[in-house]
């Protein structure tokens, strides 16, 4: 594993991020459990897509749909047939490996030279039993992703909401995959989540139309990365798949690629997808799912662009972008609104009751807002430093003097900066610093 990468990982297990799963047994592998402030990390992620794409929006409305759905509808998305990977096995190691990612006939694990059986297409989809009876007739697929159910619930949308195209609809939610090598921590998981949207429009009537639908979903996830998740744009670049890779129905799909620090890779991805997957859940159903023009009466089955967010990518980005040293120490300059803990609350020194009990005061008002950490153990250069390990962008200290002018000071986590301000101005301080932008100078 890269060095960067390890740091973050150990980082992560020691600070309460991120554990390895089922560790007391020996573990899982590639499994990863989210500790209390990974929980935190991700949660921020998660509701800040909601904020922009769902909250903030008129046009777009969310949806929470099962996970175990009706198996017919894997096989009208193409699932059951198409979701597969092509795996070779290494005879001597018995390595199992994606064709597609091997460079050439040399195991990677092993090293043995033309040692792989002949390449087998393997589906991705976890199975299991509906009922206790394990028959082929009850077998039913954990999700691989979350888009089907929107197109699934479609109908029910436009029945019971007044939407109008162009609208969209959002999930997010677990998704698994039995990945042939998972690897990279969070990278690439069995288990893992997303954030995806289905954007329906009228059919266009010639390519310019969806172009332009499409270049203004490129600039949303742009806008995305760069304002929401506080990322460096320098490390972000587009991706157009080829033709030859391209699923048939697809007219154009981008991938958003990351500098991690294994290489460029697969962030998020974008597709225009047609009209392809309301089709064919028409046609499977045997269910009307046109959209109906209130204007013109005509119906017809829109159009759909596809952006699709990873969850676990995201915090691992975050993380990777956001981990310093500075003097051997590490910092998280992790965007302020995204910290885990916002604010740290420290009494000067833990045996002067006056300073305690006001630190306690204030932690018990601000932690109605935030969450809060209240500090009091050691010297304050030990507790900031614990607090910029796990990415804390305020840390307020109670001293003697607050007992006398009734105000704290504000310790900044990128600047090191430190402001006497008001206790009773501390959350609009706060609130405003949270709306802006991680200072990475
Ligand atoms: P890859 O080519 O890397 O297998 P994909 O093109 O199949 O990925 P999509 O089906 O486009 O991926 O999935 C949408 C998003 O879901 C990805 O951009 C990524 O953020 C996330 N994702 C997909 N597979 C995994 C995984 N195994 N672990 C973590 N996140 C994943």
């Amino acid at each position: 594993m890269n060095d960067l990468m390890e740091k973050v990982v150990a980082l992560c297990k020691r600070r309460g991020f991120i554990y390895p799963g089922s560790e007391i047994y020996g573990g899982l592998s590639n499994s990863w459990d989210f500790g209390p402030l990974g929980v935190e990390l991700k949660n921020n992620i998660k509701e800040a897509w909601w904020k922009r794409f769902v909250q903030n929006r008129e046009d777009i409305v969310g949806l929470d749909a099962a996970l175990i759905m009706n198996p017919k509808v894997w096989e009208a998305s193409g699932h059951v047939a198409n979701f597969t990977d092509p795996l070779k096995e290494c005879k001597k190691c018995h390595g199992r490996f994606r064709a597609d990612h091997l460079k050439d006939e040399t195991c990677p694990s092993c090293g043995a030279k033309d040692s792989f059986t002949e390449e087998k297409v393997f589906n991705l989809m976890f199975k299991t039993f509906i009922g206790p009876a394990e028959e082929s007739a009850n077998v039913a697929y954990f999700r691989p992703e979350t888009a089907q159910a929107i197109f699934v619930d479609f109908k029910n949308i436009l029945d019971t909401m007044r939407v109008r195209v162009p609208f969209g609809i959002a999930q997010v939610g677990k998704a698994f995959r039995n990945e042939i090598t998972p690897g990279n921590f969070l990278f690439r998981v069995r288990e893992f989540e997303q954030m995806e949207i289905e954007y329906f429009f009228t059919p266009p009537k010639a390519d310019n139309d969806w172009a332009k639908e499409f270049d203004k979903w490129v600039s949303e996830v742009h806008s995305w990365i760069k304002d929401d998740l506080g990322l460096d744009p320098k490390k972000v670049s587009e991706y157009e798949v080829p033709d030859s890779d391209r699923a048939h129905y697809s007219k154009k799909t981008i991938d958003f690629m990351f500098d991690f620090p294994f290489g460029k890779e697969e962030l998020y991805g974008l597709a225009y997808r047609g009209d392809f997957d309301l089709k064919s859940h028409q046609e499977s159903s045997g269910q009307n799912l046109k959209y109906r023009d209130p204007k013109t009466g005509e119906e017809f089955l829109p159009h759909v662009i596809e952006p699709s967010f990873g969850v676990d990518r995201s915090v691992l980005e975050v993380l990777l972008d956001s981990y310093f040293e500075e003097d051997g120490k590490i910092k998280l300059r992790i965007k302020p609104s995204l910290a885990p803990i916002k604010v740290a609350v420290f009494p000067l020194l833990s045996n002067k009751p006056d300073l305690v009990n006001l630190a306690r005061k204030i932690y018990l008002d601000l932690r109605k807002i935030y969450m809060v950490v209240l500090d009091e153990r050691g010297n304050i250069g030990g507790r900031y430093a614990a607090q910029d390990e796990i990415g804390t962008p305020f840390c307020v200290t109670v001293d003697f003097q607050s007992l006398e002018d009734v105000m704290v000071t504000v310790r900044d986590r990128d600047t090191g900066r430190q402001e006497r301000v008001k206790i009773d101005e501390l959350k609009n301080f706060i609130q405003e610093k949270l709306n802006g932008n991680r200072n990475r100078t």
